[in-house]
């Protein structure tokens, strides 16, 4: 990547390009640029981007409390596109202080943020300070606070003052039934909690089932506004992206 790099320019170039195209510019400007997967939908992510480049670099934060089906999907994808998936934990001594004074379901009380901290974003940031770019599968049909997702952006939320990092979000445009008529044109393993009415999927006592016409997101941190849903992985847009 050269130091001229304009994502503002490119964002507008690629502002309604489908996820090939956008994979595909990520990986020609980015040498270490890595996939966040969550063990959901976003599959379709891996799915694609191993045609574009064979040597992927995926992460996936593992809270300690996803559901074992996520468990397990994660090893099946692992297996099935024969990548090195690194799987990040939260820091120790930070995770055991946290659960020793707040117990293991503070969240119901005051918020999900300090336990997001802990068990994502503190190992997030971690490993984003490795790469110069990071890959998501943010859509802007998954919430209010992803309408105006982009799809390339400077990302704000993880950015330091020597090091920009720029973030890709391939799937920006494409609709929920976008992403399932690939998975199921491409034969692209998923997570068996899709099955049971599931659709986001994020850890176990943070996530439920949504009903029928119910928005994907309702079945995320359900006893909290829905313009907050968000764990801090994307920050950024809480901001002007409303
Ligand atoms: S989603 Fe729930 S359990 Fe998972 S890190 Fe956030 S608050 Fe904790």
């Amino acid at each position: 990547m050269n130091n001229t790099f304009d994502i503002e320019t490119h964002a507008r170039t690629f502002r309604d390009k489908g996820p090939d195209e956008v994979l595909d510019f990520a990986y020609r400007n980015f040498d270490s640029i890595a996939i966040s997967f969550s063990g959901a939908e976003d599959v379709v992510l891996v799915d694609m981007a191993s045609r574009i480049n064979p040597d992927l670099q995926v992460f996936s934060l593992d809270t300690g409390r996803l559901h074992i089906e996520t468990y397990r999907f994660l090893e099946q994808v692992r297996e099935r596109y024969n990548i090195r998936l690194e799987v990040l934990s939260p820091d120790t001594a930070q995770l055991e202080k946290f659960v020793s004074e707040k117990g293991l379901y503070s969240f119901y009380k005051d918020g999900h943020k300090e336990c997001c901290g802990v068990r994502k974003i503190v190992p997030l940031r971690r490993k984003l300070h490795t790469v110069d770019a990071w890959i998501t599968g943010q859509r802007k049909d998954q919430s209010p606070t992803r309408a105006n997702v982009p799809v390339m952006e400077a990302d704000a939320a993880f950015s330091t003052a020597g090091h920009t990092l720029y973030k890709f979000n391939p799937l920006a445009n494409w609709t929920s039934e976008q992403v399932w008529t690939y998975i199921r044109e491409n034969g692209v393993p998923y997570n068996e909690l899709h099955n049971r009415g599931y659709i986001s999927i994020g850890c176990e006592p943070c996530t439920r089932p949504v009903l029928p016409n119910q928005h994907e997101r309702a079945g995320r941190w359900w006893w909290e506004e829905a313009t907050r849903k968000e764990c801090g992985l994307h920050a950024g847009n809480f901001g002007n992206r409303g």
